[in-house]
């Protein structure tokens, strides 16, 4: 049986899913998204998802046809009709139909779309050898532009990044923001361990604040790990013990090459090891 998706409040054949060509998530990119995992047939930290979907759309004034709960409980009923144990959920909410021009006005109801398929991760091998990444050319919006803490369908400017890290034969690239810090990675979080202490670039850097990105910082107190927001320098990447990546898709991984330079002796570290395994214990 094939999957199905939930397109406005009902189930549709994945062939038979589709939106509008006048819908201005296509025409503008006018819309927000979330990528939620699915762990043992359960959509894992729902709830922070859904609260950050909702404060992306307060933020471009969209409106959401359902209350959180209403989208909670949708969002788990595709999870259960697909019957999918391990799976990546795409929620889409876009702006609807509307006129050639971008008045989200003249806009119909929202678009709200809820996409259950199967993961593909990684290969294995990066997980126990850890990746090498490259700095990309291409820096993060301006906060006064739209504020990158919005995830929004506008996502050109990660794949520019994207293209670069691919061109340089890396699966991820880094992303520097407007004032030269590091900020993250085309679809992941970044952090550093350095002399015990765990660090990666403050809310205000340039940032999505990852719902990964917030586990291991609620488990680094947990363990007794010093931990810091601030803002760090390709120098600070390379210099540092160790360095993952964190996201919902890519969990953790260790990076041990930026731009040629290997990173702690160019092996996974020892506390990236070990937030990786709590980790798995959570979600299993
Ligand atoms: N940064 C960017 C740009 C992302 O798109 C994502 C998620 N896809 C992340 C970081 C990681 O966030 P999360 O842990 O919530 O998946």
């Amino acid at each position: 049986m094939g999957l199905k998706v939930y397109v406005n409040g009902e189930f549709v054949e994945k062939e038979d899913a589709k939106v509008s060509v006048f819908d201005h998530g296509l025409l503008y990119g006018d819309g927000v998204f979330e990528g939620i995992r699915v762990y043992g047939g359960r959509a894992f930290k729902l709830d922070e998802h859904v609260a950050r979907l909702y404060e992306s759309a307060g933020f471009i004034r969209l409106p959401i046809p359902l209350s959180r709960d209403e989208m909670k409980k949708a969002v788990s009923e595709a999870v259960d009709i697909n019957g999918l144990e391990d799976a990546y959920i795409r929620l889409v909410v876009t702006r609807g139909v509307g006129t050639l021009g971008l008045d989200p006005d003249k806009c119909s109801d929202p678009c709200v779309i809820i996409i259950v398929d199967h993961i593909a991760i990684y290969p294995e091998e990066f997980y126990e050898k850890g990746m090498e990444i490259v700095t990309a050319a291409t820096r993060r919006n301006i906060p006064e532009a739209v504020d990158v803490r919005v995830k929004s369908l506008n996502y050109l400017n990660n794949i520019l990044a994207k293209i670069e890290g691919k061109n340089a034969g890396c699966v991820e690239a880094l992303m520097l923001n407007h004032q030269g810090f590091v900020a993250e990675c085309t679809g992941d979080n970044i952090f550093i361990v350095r002399d015990g202490v765990l660090k990666t670039p403050p809310a205000n850097a340039g940032i999505l604040k990852g719902v990964t990105r917030q586990i291991v910082m609620d488990l680094a107190v947990q363990e007794g790990i010093p931990l810091e927001e601030v803002n760090m320098t390709r120098y600070d990447v390379i210099a540092a013990d160790e360095c993952f990546l964190t996201g919902t898709a890519a969990e953790i991984i260790a990076v041990v090459k930026l731009d040629g330079r290997p990173i702690g002796g160019g092996k996974p570290g020892e506390m990236t090891r070990k937030l990786r395994s709590r980790f798995k214990e959570m979600i299993h």
